[in-house]
């Protein structure tokens, strides 16, 4: 406990020191972790195919692929994203600087869930570098193997003071939530996501929670539902289900129901084979405790598919429920496993009115060939990101801020939204001490003609462009003008 406290104490001091204020240095130290994964490919893959039975192919696709992406994004406008942004002013600042500033928070301490064990830790680490900061990196200790290899690798690429790796389980994270942080990710489930938040609390300390929750998938039946449902398979049962943002539970009116069944189940045959169990594409529940969970949640349930499990090696084969009530346990929890629920509904109205009576969703998705009920949708309900034709897509997109909302997370990142998260915008507004003549307005004694030209100067608006600035301008000199002979 008493090393965690030092680790966080080092990583204060060294960011302290200055180094990771220029942005040279936060270049040089995003071209080690880019340096680290290109040489180290082989040993992430293995450390990831140890964790959860991914293949070499799905483990570079899902994690390596995200990571690299992020480096040369953030490599290539970081000094883009750390330039001030000049603001516009009013009247009362028209002579003067006035610019946002990207500043770092300080110590960041990121905590990441095992179920993309790399790609989780890696991506918000890129944006905390980027932004400057000293960053605690807390990989999951479910994912064992991957955890020991980020705590072996990180030190001999990147500066080991400034980011440095702790590794445990459930008394390390609380010890380690006790220290004094300026900025806390979180990515995990709901009740922990309230114990960081009650932790950080105490210090006043800023949180992003990266959390989870049933992500519903609306088919309408005006669908190309071979497409829909293959895009549909592809993104429930990756990872053997066990996506934060993959399709919790389909809503569908009855009439597609069967038809959304089959095309599933073929679909499944042209993804896995006759034996999805020697696929190499099908991975495995992640440990007992969640694969007993996730079965139980079948109990009482129509199987329309699937269904098979072998404890020994953690397998659950792809399942579909079908007519699932609404009250049913796999209705109530996130499933986090190869089994898709579908829920008939009436209508699109019910469909909202059911996303709607629940929490807010981390995802959401909608299949229709007509654009106006996907903006229907999207415009009557409410969740972290949204897709619509296809599933979990909007997480690739790094101009897109990835996040949750209301019990699915708050805050967000990716890309430039990253570097934001881990930044201070910090308000800038450089004056000189000329013409203090104009701030009489704001000194005592007060009177209302000086709230009138404070009115003028603080609430006209000028939306007409260059003639707008100019006219602006003008109004500014008379204003001065005027001041001078009222105040003086
Ligand atoms: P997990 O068990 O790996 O826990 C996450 C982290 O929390 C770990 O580092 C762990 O050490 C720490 N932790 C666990 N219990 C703790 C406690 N009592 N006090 C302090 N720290 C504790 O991961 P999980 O929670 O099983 O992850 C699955 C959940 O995460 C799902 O709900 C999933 O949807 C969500 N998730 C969200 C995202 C996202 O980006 N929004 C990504 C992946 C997973």
């Amino acid at each position: 406990m008493e090393a965690m406290r030092q680790a966080v104490e080092r990583a204060r001091a060294a960011f302290k020191s200055g180094r990771c204020r220029s942005l040279e240095f936060r270049i040089q130290q995003l071209k080690a972790l880019e340096r680290m994964v290109h040489e180290r490919e082989k040993e992430i893959l293995g450390a990831i195919e140890a964790d959860l039975h991914k293949c070499g192919h799905n483990a570079y696709s899902h994690e390596i692929l995200g990571v690299l992406g992020e480096l040369a994004l953030a490599m290539a406008k970081l000094p883009s994203w750390a330039a001030p942004q000049a603001v516009k002013r009013n009247l009362l600042t028209l002579r003067d600087e006035a610019y946002i500033c990207a500043e770092p928070l300080g110590v960041v301490l990121i905590i990441g869930a095992w179920n993309y064990p790399f790609v989780l830790v890696m991506q918000p680490l890129i944006g905390a570098i980027a932004a400057g900061n000293a960053v605690v990196v807390k990989p999951s200790e479910i994912s064992e193997h991957t955890a020991q290899l980020i705590a072996d690798l990180l030190p001999q690429y990147i500066d080991p003071e400034l980011y440095p790796v702790v590794t445990g389980g459930v008394p390390e994270t609380t010890e380690l939530l006790t220290q004094r942080f300026d900025h806390i990710l979180y990515t995990g489930n709901s009740v922990v996501g309230k114990i960081v938040m009650a932790a950080a609390a105490k210090h006043l300390t800023p949180v992003t929670l990266e959390l989870g929750g049933k992500s519903p998938c609306y088919i309408d039946k005006d669908c190309d539902l071979a497409v829909a449902c293959r895009r549909i398979t592809w993104g429930k049962y990756m990872n053997c289900g066990q996506t934060c943002i993959a399709p919790d539970y389909i809503l569908c009116e009855p009439s597609i129901q069967d038809k959304v069944v089959e095309n599933i189940k073929r679909t499944l045959q042209e993804f896995y084979g006759e034996d999805v169990k020697k696929s190499p594409d099908y991975e495995r529940i992640i440990n007992k405790r969640h694969f007993r969970r996730v079965l139980a949640l079948l109990e009482g349930q129509k199987i329309a598919h699937g269904g098979e499990a072998d404890e020994a090696s953690c397998f659950i084969a792809p399942t579909i429920l079908t007519n699932v009530s609404p009250e049913a346990k796999v209705m109530e929890e996130e499933i986090f496993g190869p089994v898709l629920p579908i829920v008939t509904v009436k209508s699109v109205d019910e469909a909202i009115e059911f996303i709607n009576r629940r929490e807010k969703p981390l995802a959401l998705y909608v299949f229709s060939n007509n654009k106006k009920l996907i903006k229907r949708v999207i415009s009557e309900t409410s969740s972290g990101g949204v897709t619509a034709n296809d599933v979990i897509m909007h997480f690739f997109l790094a101009t897109l801020p990835f996040g949750g909302v209301g019990n699915s997370g708050m805050g967000a990142y990716h890309g430039q939204h990253s570097f934001e998260t881990f930044s201070h915008r910090r308000s800038c507004l450089i004056k000189d001490l000329k013409m203090d003549g104009a701030n009489k307005l704001r000194y005592p004694p007060s009177s209302q003609k000086k709230v009138d030209w404070a009115k003028f100067f603080l609430l006209k608006r000028f939306n007409k462009g260059r003639v707008g600035l100019i006219v602006l301008a003008l109004l500014g000199v008379v204003a001065a003008v005027v001041i001078k002979m009222v105040y003086y």
